[in-house]
């Protein structure tokens, strides 16, 4: 599906993280769509350079490639001050890479629950920090967007690093916007339900287990990267520009509380 807006984001630049697939490559691609040059992390040159290749070119230059881990300190100070240079600035941060580890929490290990906090939490505080320093360092105003999950709100069991680390990603952002307004530097987050990407192939390729996730949900499907990149690239936008310390759901309401659809409980 082509873009909606035509060069809504001509001339900006912009750094995505875990943009090697999923949510990230599709974020990425929409911000490309609509004109901006976009920086892409991932821990794989090789799948990075693919995706830069499916992106379409803009006029600014070249997407740069930003290798590294997004929780090492050193990996984050140094791609994220290339890919300024390489873009000659960075109007917009996008903090996506993430992941899950499931066990009983009873048995959770603990060099688990401390990897999925390393990348979901300190994975956002480090590129935040380095970039609002730039921008303040530099005197520009700017915008950051989070990938969040429902699990910020929701309960996810046998997920506790998960549902851990996605709440404090909430706090993060309403920290950082209260911080930094009068900055004129905004923070949002996304936060999706259950998306077509490829840690859930599992589910999306077994039609049974497909449509018990779909049943869940009240609009009876799950979303597309697609349709959180919509959402993140509004968030970044002259759309959303008295929008900050915000999260939101983009979920076919999941957060609704499905289960009280039809009158059950008086
Ligand atoms: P994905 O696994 O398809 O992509 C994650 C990306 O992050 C990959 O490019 C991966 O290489 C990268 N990444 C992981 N660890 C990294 C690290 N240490 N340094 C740099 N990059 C790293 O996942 P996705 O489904 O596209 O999820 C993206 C974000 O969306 C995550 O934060 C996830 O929690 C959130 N989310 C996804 C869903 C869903 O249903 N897919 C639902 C809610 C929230």
């Amino acid at each position: 599906m082509p873009a909606p807006y035509k060069d809504r984001f001509a001339g900006k630049k912009v750094l995505v993280t875990g943009a090697s697939q999923g949510i990230g490559e599709a974020t990425a691609l929409r911000f490309a769509e609509e004109g901006a040059q976009v920086a892409l992390n991932g821990r794989k040159e090789d799948k990075l350079i693919a995706v830069r290749d499916r992106l379409p070119k803009v006029s600014g230059g070249e997407h740069p490639i930003a290798t590294g881990d997004i929780s090492r300190e050193e990996d984050v100070k140094r791609l994220v001050a290339d890919s300024i240079k390489a873009m000659d600035g960075l109007d917009v941060l996008v903090c996506n890479a993430g992941y899950q580890i499931p066990s009983p929490s009873e048995d959770i290990k603990l060099e688990d629950f401390e990897g999925v906090m390393a990348v979901n939490v300190t994975g956002v505080m480090l590129p935040c920090r380095e970039v609002i320093r730039y921008w303040l360092e530099t005197n520009q105003q700017g915008t950051i967007i989070v990938n969040s999950s429902v699990h910020q709100i929701i309960p996810k069991p046998h997920y506790l690093g998960y549902s851990a680390s996605k709440g404090a990603v909430g706090n993060i952002v309403r920290t950082l916007a209260l911080e930094y307004a009068s900055r004129g530097i905004r923070v949002n987050a996304v936060a999706p339900g259950a998306i077509v990407t490829p840690i859930n192939m599992s589910w999306i390729n077994d039609p049974e287990q497909y449509k018990a996730v779909a049943g869940h949900i009240p609009m009876k499907r799950p979303g597309e990267s697609r349709e959180i990149a919509d959402a993140i690239t509004f968030l970044a936008a002259e759309d959303s520009t008295y929008i900050t310390g915000q999260t939101l759901y983009v979920d076919g309401g999941l957060t609704l509380f499905g289960d009280f659809e039809k009158n059950w409980s008086s």
